[in-house]
C-alpha cells in the first residue's frame, strides 16, 4: 500500500507551491470543502523509484484568529491520523509566529515522523535566517526553496527513507475495496455482503490499523475485502466526515485490485464521486459502479438507459466501466455485483499471448496507420503486453515521439473491441525499435 505524507502549516508558508513541485505534471484531485477551509488537494508522487500520496492540507480561514486555530488544529490532528510522515512547514521570511509555535506543540507529541521543512530559502542569506527554528523543538529542519526547487532533495531523501516499504502484494485473492461517498450505502452494502459471519474466513490485519483485510467466501468466490469501515467514528463534523471518508478511499484504493464504487442513486456521480472514480483510474485500478439505493428512484420506461448515459458522459474518456443499479436495502442485484466485481479481476490479469496481440493488432494498424506528423511517417513493427499486474502494452515503433493521444486512444480501442477489458484502465506506450 501506498505511504501518504501530509504537508500542514499555517496560510502562505507555501504548501501548495511545494505541493505542486512534488506532484509535477501529475493531476491532484481538489476536495472542496465548502466555505471554512480552502481546497484541500491530494496527488501522487515518487521520489528514488518510491511512490507515495501526498494531501495539502489548505488551511485558508476568512474567518477570525480562533476559528483559524481549530482549522489548525483539525489539520493537524487528520494528518497525524492518516499520514505516515509529516512535513510541517513554515516560511523563513516571516520567522517563528505564534501560530507556528501551536501547531510544533502538537507535532511534538505525535509518534510519526515529522520533518520541519523551513520554506522560502531562496537564497544563501536566508538559510543563516532559518536557525531561529530550533526553538520550535523539533530538532534538525530542512532548508528548502519551493519556487526555485533548492533544498528539496535533501528533504525528499530523508522523507522516503521512513516511509514504509510498499510490499509487493501477491497475486492471490482479489481484493475488493467498498468505496463511495458517506452515506452512499457502502456499510449496509458490506453487511449484506458479508451476512453471517460463517461466511468470514480469515482476518488479515492490514499494514495499517485503518485497513482490514477480511477473506470471504461467499456466491462461490472467494475474496478479500478491503474494509473503509471505522470513518464516522472518528469524524466529528460534516467537512471531517467527507475528508475522511475521500482519505479512507485513497487508501482502499491503493490497497485493492477492484473499486466498488458505490453511489447514491438520489445524488448521482457528483464531483466527488468523479474524484473518486478518477483515483482509481489513475491507480490502474478495476472499478464496477454501483448505483445503490435505486429503489428510491421512481421508474419511468428509460429510467436505466438515462441515467447510465449521464454517469457515461461523467467518466469521459474511460467509459467502459461496469455499471449495476442495485438496491442493498432489497438485496438486489448483491450476487451481481460481486460477479461482476470478480470478472473485472479476472479481465485486469488478463495476459495477451504475443502472437495473437499482433495477428489482431497489426492488421487494424496496418489499415488505419497513425497520422503523419511533421511529414514523418510511423511504422509501428509488433506490440506486447508487458508482464505487470495490470494491462499495459508497449507498441514498437521507428518514431515513438510523433504518435499523439488520439491514436494510442484509437489502438487502445481496437484493444477494447478484441479482448474483453471492461472496467479495467489501459495504458500504452510506444517504444522505438
Ligand atoms: P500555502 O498557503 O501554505 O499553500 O502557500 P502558497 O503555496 O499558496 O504560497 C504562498 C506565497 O508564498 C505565494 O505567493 C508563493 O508564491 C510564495 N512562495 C511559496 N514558496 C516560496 C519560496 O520558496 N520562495 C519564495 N520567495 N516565495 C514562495
Ligand atoms: P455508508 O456511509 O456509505 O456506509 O452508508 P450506510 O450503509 O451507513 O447507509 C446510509 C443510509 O442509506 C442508511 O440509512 C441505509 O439504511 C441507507 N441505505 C443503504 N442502502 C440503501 C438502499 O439500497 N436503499 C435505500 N432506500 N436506502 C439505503
Amino acid at each position: 500500500m501506498g505511504a501518504i505524507v501530509a504537508i500542514v502549516g499555517r496560510p502562505n508558508v507555501g504548501k501548495s507551491t511545494f505541493f505542486n513541485r512534488l506532484i509535477q505534471r501529475r493531476e491532484a484531485i481538489v476536495d472542496e470543502v465548502s466555505g471554512v477551509t480552502r481546497d484541500r488537494h491530494y496527488g501522487k508522487s515518487d521520489w528514488n523509484g518510491k511512490e507515495f500520496s501526498v494531501i495539502d492540507t489548505g488551511g485558508y480561514v476568512v474567518g477570525s484568529e480562533d476559528v483559524f486555530e481549530k482549522e489548525i488544529d483539525k489539520q493537524v490532528e487528520l494528518a497525524i491520523d492518516e499520514a505516515d510522515a509529516i512535513i510541517f512547514m513554515v516560511d523563513v521570511e516571516s520567522g517563528v509566529t505564534g501560530m507556528d509555535e501551536e501547531v510544533a506543540k502538537l507535532l511534538r507529541r505525535v509518534n510519526k515522523p515529522v520533518f520541519l521543512a523551513v520554506n522560502k530559502v531562496d537564497n544563501a542569506q536566508r538559510a543563516a535566517d532559518a536557525v531561529e527554528f530550533y526553538s520550535l523543538g523539533l530538532g534538525d529542519y530542512y532548508t528548502i526553496s519551493s519556487i526555485n526547487g533548492s533544498g528539496s532533495g535533501e528533504l525528499l531523501d530523508a522523507l522516503v527513507q521512513v516511509l514504509p516499504e510498499t510490499e509487493e502484494e501477491e497475486a492471490e485473492l482479489p481484493r475488493f475495496a467498498v468505496v463511495g461517498r458517506p452515506n452512499a450505502g457502502k456499510s449496509s452494502f458490506i453487511n449484506a455482503l458479508i451476512g453471517e459471519e460463517r461466511y468470514i474466513v480469515t482476518d488479515i490485519a492490514g499494514t495499517t490499523r485503518d485497513s482490514i483485510d477480511t477473506k470471504y467466501n461467499r456466491f462461490g468466490f472467494e475474496f478479500n475485502l478491503v474494509d473503509t469501515a471505522g470513518i464516522r467514528r472518528k469524524a466529528k463534523v460534516k467537512e471531517d466526515l467527507e475528508f475522511y471518508s475521500v482519505m479512507r478511499s485513497v487508501r482502499a484504493i491503493e490497497h485493492c485490485d477492484i473499486c466498488l464504487l458505490l453511489l447514491d442513486a438520489t445524488r448521482g456521480f457528483d464531483g466527488q464521486v468523479q474524484n473518486i472514480f478518477w483515483l482509481a483510474q489513475r491507480n490502474n485500478k478495476g472499478i464496477v459502479v454501483l448505483v445503490n439505493k435505486w429503489d428510491l428512484v421512481e421508474k419511468e420506461t428509460n429510467s436505466v438507459r438515462d441515467y447510465e448515459k449521464k454517469i457515461r458522459e461523467q467518466m469521459e474518456p474511460f467509459t467502459d466501466v461496469p455499471i449495476l443499479f442495485i438496491s442493498v436495502l432489497n438485496k438486489q442485484r448483491i450476487f451481481k455485483a460481486i460477479e461482476t466485481a470478480v470478472e473485472v479481476y479476472k479481465n485486469r490479469s488478463k495476459k495477451i499471448v504475443t502472437r495473437k496481440l499482433n495477428d489482431v493488432m497489426l492488421p487494424i494498424i496496418e489499415q488505419t496507420p497513425p497520422p503523419a506528423y511533421k511529414g514523418k511517417f510511423v511504422k509501428i513493427k509488433f506490440c506486447t503486453q508487458l508482464p505487470t499486474p495490470y494491462p499495459q502494452f508497449a507498441f514498437f515503433c521507428n518514431l515513438p515521439q510523433y504518435v499523439r493521444e488520439p491514436y494510442k486512444r484509437f489502438l487502445e480501442n481496437k484493444l477494447r473491441e478484441n479482448f474483453d477489458f471492461t472496467g479495467v484502465p489501459i495504458t500504452i506506450f510506444m517504444r522505438k525499435k
